[in-house]
């Protein structure tokens, strides 16, 4: 393995970790940083170098659900092998944030992305007016992980008035920042060094050709510690290299970015519901089925924002959210679909008549 001189506090180590682990520490483990996982193999920063590593049998089988095992950016302990062939890891860390989303297609099973991100950097292109509703979207799914977002304003080389575009911005981002950069040109990229502090680990979203690549490359370039090219191994065997989907830059700071944060796009996943998933979930206990949650009684929605268990400003979104789903369902409905959807409202609604005289709950 390549020797590697990185410090664990650089790879973003800290008090609450060395707790955490102490009682592993005396299990004979070291602690390491998962940078890259591919087809099962994984590739773990330690202070020693970085590791080929596969989960241990152990935990695999204690593992009950995909959040058992270990995602990029995840802390793990590592059994190191004395003859250097694959290392075990052995235990998952308690994550500080972790990005995840619904497989697609699938009700319940929930995919990791990546893990212990302090920073997400929500990037728009001052190519195009300032789209609070879009800003507004990231930054809910952004806050859903944990971490706290930044949103980036990049392009600011094309003359635009960047300052106004801030303000404009700042209205919609409840006190994160938002800062004006150009990718291109290097203009207000000092601004950024506040989020790639040492140990601090940040990841990039935002929709396609704003320039989240070319925001990676002006970051972290050629940056890179001298960690020695990834091979990794294709489903025949071939070997590959790969890029590293955990970075550490040289001059301080780790960004995550891996296909799944990439892909990340909101208007063609769940992104943005998912983020929602614990207020659906107390939907389902309001006393009507097609609650609107605004002043219907036994609202368990409302209730929950009464308690200050919902912030207003999330139970807000979820609003507008669910309106802007609505409106998105009709246009995309055609007129036949439309009509049969009413038909089979009507239908509904004589069963649930039917019920109720018979004392029995309808259902949706
Ligand atoms: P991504 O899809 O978000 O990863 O965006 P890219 O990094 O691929 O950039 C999309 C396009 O925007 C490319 O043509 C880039 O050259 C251009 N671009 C990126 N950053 C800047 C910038 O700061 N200024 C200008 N003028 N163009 C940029
Ligand atoms: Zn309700």
């Amino acid at each position: 393995m390549n020797a590697i001189h990185v410090s664990l506090e650089q790879l973003g180590w800290t008090d609450a970790r060395v707790r955490e682990f102490e009682p592993h520490a005396a299990e004979g483990v070291v602690p390491g940083r998962v940078s890259l996982e591919h087809n099962h193999v994984f590739r773990v920063l330690t202070e020693s170098g970085e590791q080929l590593a596969e989960v241990a049998g152990r935990l695999k089988h204690l593992a009950e659900t995909r959040r058992g095992l270990p995602v990029v950016g995840d802390w793990v302990a590592l059994r190191l092998d004395p003859l250097g062939a694959r290392s075990q890891i052995v235990h998952v860390l308690t994550r500080s944030t972790v990005f995840s989303r619904k497989a697609a297609g699938r009700e319940t099973e929930e995919q990791l992305i990546a893990a212990n991100l302090d920073t997400v950097f929500v990037v728009f292109g001052l190519d195009k007016p300032v789209n609070r509703e879009a800003i507004e979207r990231y930054l809910v799914v952004a806050r859903a992980s944990g971490a706290a977002p930044v949103v980036v304003l990049n392009k600011r080389d094309l003359g635009v008035d960047f300052d106004a575009a801030r303000v404009e911005a700042e209205e919609v981002t409840g006190g994160s920042p938002v800062v004006a950069v150009s990718a291109k040109s290097g203009e207000g990229m000092p601004a950024l060094a506040a989020w790639l502090a040492p140990g601090r680990t940040l990841t990039v979203i935002g929709p396609s050709g704003v320039g989240k690549s070319s925001l990676v490359n002006a970051l972290v370039g050629n940056e890179v510690l001298p960690t020695g090219e990834v091979r990794a191994w294709d489903a025949r065997g071939r070997h590959t290299s790969v890029h590293r989907q955990l970075v550490v830059r040289a001059a301080g700071g780790l960004l995550i970015d891996t296909p799944g944060m990439r892909e990340l796009q909101l208007w063609d996943t769940n992104a943005v519901a998912d983020a929602f998933l614990d207020v659906a979930e107390l939907a389902a206990a309001c006393r009507f089925r097609d609650c609107s949650h605004d002043r219907e009684p036994g609202c368990a929605v409302k209730a929950a924002v009464d308690a200050g268990a919902i912030e207003p400003r999330r139970y807000a979104s979820f609003i507008k959210l669910q309106a802007e789903q609505a409106e998105t369902e009709r246009k995309q409905m055609g007129r036949a679909d439309l009509l049969s959807k009413r038909e089979s409202r009507v239908r509904t609604r004589a069963l649930r008549a039917h019920q109720k005289a018979h004392g029995k709950k309808g259902t949706r």
